[in-house]
């Protein structure tokens, strides 16, 4: 029998209880000239929001940050736009609307009460950022812009061209450098943190590494928060940046805290397709993009064939042999369905020969129909800067007509293939964002919180956002009024001491295993098993055949790895050595919880479990729960530990995108 938790607060909405976090707005009053110190590990959206949030209440914040500026956090990549429910359209849209599309979009796996939440929160939001000078597009009119995006059949998403998220951060930084210049917060750029430390049973401070100097550095506060974002690199191909990682996060599992439904990966129909065996990076195609392309494959075999084997271009198939299969199995929604939904249907008919690439496993997102009827202008203005990614990557511009059937014009169409995006596993928090330790709490990408077993488009930065700027800076404080009798523990406790110990005793290791292998070279194996075995479909029987060859290649990292150079000084290949031994973890901990979830739900597809449509099948009767992991050593398998979903305000039935 498996341990239950719960999210301490009730689930179910719970707007009363809200408010009462609001008021302990008093404990940050400057004149109470508290000296609390919190330690804000990221300085992505997460990160850098809630470091701004809490230095401008009057804590002194210590931010840490991989990267030579929190400006290149990896939330700069995000292109498409954050959701609101501002409802500017007059379609329709309302935070009841925001908060029941992200349940039913999370395929009923979320935890109703935080999604509440963060669709009351979504308008604040905007409005912080319009006032820090964020330029989100405007109508001629002046009045913001929104487009769609998937899940959603109204338009709430408000945007910056395709680089949403660089505006964004840059806002957030914005008001972090201030911060930083009150003496609020101070900043360590090219910092690392190795570990957590734990005093007494709380989060009390930090091992990093200054990655310049390779000098360890202790840091103590009375709470750690950490917005490390996400895992999905332990997939090695993925959309995310290179330097994302996992490190922080599967620390703080190691030393106790809990990690939440692992198995949800996020894989994104529409990347630019693998096309080679060297590549080390996917880049993503921003999901607006399915606001005006149309998804679609031949409906002849024999033109897939011959589009494989190169004989014949997309823009010479005829409108009526084309197949544009969203549309057809998913009327309502058509090419805006989910994307769990979207890559599974891509998958479905490149599985049956139907891909449109040399590898066969590539899909058209198709421009013809919406710049004959908008015309290119209009569409250049929306997607300019995607068309010229796609472009320098490809050497295909999707605004060139290639031909002209019927008096119709064609142009070159984008390939698209999923690929391994975001992760909605995470650290388990409960409602005021503490994970498992008390003291420790998780922001952003890195938490579990919000998006059940499948992300909404357009929902990452927009809980990211929420939990730096309008939650995490409240409810830390609950436990913080405790922590105000607290004196701010030493560094010089045994406890710093032995952690650093640990961490310096890690890097001697890996630096003398001495094999002949790279780390690059591993983690692409450990890429290729996550992908076959733990990737879009999942089999029990795969299942454990990925964790066993896991372990096998864990045991050749830790008995063949090669890592040149010493820990003095900059060494990035130690440095990733430390990051893919922590993938190893991660992967292993997906593949644990995907094999006990008999059930298919958003991101988690078990083949098993689907029904005679292909479509995931839910077990709620038995898995109606955020499954919650305990670490228990290394190899060792770690224990499942249940959070029971509870529902009030929405009714839990089967996700229909048809009508
Ligand atoms: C290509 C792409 C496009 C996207 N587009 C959208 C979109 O349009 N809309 C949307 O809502 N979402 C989008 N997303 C998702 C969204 O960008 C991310 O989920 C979000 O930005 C994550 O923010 P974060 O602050 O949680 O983490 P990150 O932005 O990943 O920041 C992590 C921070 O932690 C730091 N860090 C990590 N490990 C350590 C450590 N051990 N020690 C110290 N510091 C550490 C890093 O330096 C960084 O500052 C997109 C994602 C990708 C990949």
């Amino acid at each position: 029998m498996a341990k239950v938790i719960d999210s301490k607060i009730p689930a179910g909405p719970v707007p009363e209880k809200w408010k009462e976090y609001k008021a302990h707005q008093r404990l940050v009053n400057p004149k109470n000239k508290l000296k609390l110190d919190v330690i804000v590990v990221g300085t992505g959206l997460a990160g850098a929001s809630a470091a701004a949030s809490l230095g401008e209440m009057g804590f002194n914040v210590i931010n840490l940050c991989i990267q030579d500026s929190p400006r290149r956090a990896h939330s700069i990549a995000a292109q498409g736009g954050i959701n609101a429910a501002k409802c500017y359209q007059n379609d329709g849209d309302s935070v009841y609307r925001l908060f029941y599309d992200t349940v039913k979009g999370g395929d009923y796996r979320a935890r109703e009460a935080n999604v509440y939440r963060l669709a009351e929160v979504s308008n604040n939001i905007i409005d912080q950022c319009v006032a820090q000078g964020v330029p989100f597009a405007r109508e001629y009119g002046g009045m913001l812009a929104n487009r769609s995006f998937g899940g959603a059949q109204v338009s709430r998403t408000f945007y910056a061209k395709g680089q949403t998220g660089q505006q964004l951060l840059l806002g957030a930084y914005s008001s972090l450098s201030c911060q930083v210049n009150a003496g609020k917060v101070k900043l360590y750029t090219r910092y690392e943190m190795e570990d957590v430390v734990i005093v007494d049973g709380r989060a009390r401070g930090i091992i990093a590494k200054d990655l310049c100097t390779g000098k360890l550095v202790r840091f103590s506060a009375n709470a750690v928060v950490i917005a490390t974002g996400g895992y999905g690199n332990a997939y090695f191909l993925s959309t995310n940046a290179m330097g994302c990682n996992c490190t922080a996060a599967v620390q703080c599992y190691r030393k106790g805290a809990y990690f939440a439904n692992p198995s949800y990966v996020q894989i994104h129909p529409t990347c630019i397709p693998v096309h080679g065996d060297k590549q080390s990076k996917l880049t993503l195609m921003s999901e607006s993009l399915r606001n005006d392309g149309r998804i679609w494959v031949p409906k002849k075999i024999e033109d897939a064939k011959a589009l494989q084997a190169g004989t014949k271009q997309g823009w010479e198939i005829p409108e009526e042999d084309r197949d544009y299969y969203l549309e057809r199995r998913y009327p309502a929604f058509g090419n805006l369905v989910p994307r769990d939904v979207a890559s599974r249907a891509a998958k479905e008919r490149c599985d049956k020969g139907f891909g449109v690439n040399n590898t066969g496993l590539a899909v058209f997102l198709d421009f013809s129909e919406s710049i004959n009827r908008l015309g290119i202008d209009v569409i250049m203005q929306r997607y300019g800067n995607l068309f010229e990614m796609y472009e320098e990557i490809t050497d295909v511009f999707p605004g060139d007509v290639a031909n002209e059937i019927n008096g119709v014009k064609y142009y070159k169409p984008m390939m698209i293939y999923p690929a391994i995006h975001y992760t909605m596993g995470g650290i388990w928090v409960d409602y005021e964002l503490q994970t498992s330790i008390p003291g420790l709490f998780a922001i952003g990408e890195c938490n579990f919180s919000d998006h059940g077993a499948n992300r909404l488009g357009a929902s990452a930065l927009m809980q990211g956002l929420a939990d730096g700027y309008f939650v995490l800076p409240y409810t830390i404080q609950n436990y913080l009024a405790d922590q105000a009798v607290w004196p701010k523990v030493s560094t010089d406790l045994p406890e710093f001491a032995e952690a650093e110990k640990k961490v310096d005793a890690e890097q001697d290791r890996l630096l003398n295993i001495k094999g002949k292998r790279s780390v690059d070279s591993i983690h692409k194996e450990l890429g290729h098993i996550m992908w076959e075995y733990v990737g879009m479909g999942r089999t029990a029987e795969g299942l454990k055949t990925g964790l066993k060859k896991m372990a096998e290649l864990e045991k050749e990292f830790d008995n063949n790895l090669f890592v040149p150079g010493t820990k003095e000084g900059l060494n990035i290949e130690l440095d990733k050595a430390i990051h893919l031994r922590d993938f190893f973890t991660m992967g292993q901990l997906v593949a644990f919880d995907a094999l006990s979830r008999n059930e298919s739900c958003g991101g988690h597809f078990r083949e098993e479990y689907q029904t005679e449509e292909g479509e995931a099948k839910r077990d709620d009767e038995n898995y109606f729960y955020v499954g919650c992991w305990e670490y228990k050593g290394k190899g060792v398998e770690p224990e499942l530990i249940k959070e029971p979903l509870e529902y009030e305000a929405i009714k839990v039935q089967t996700r229909n995108y048809k009508n």
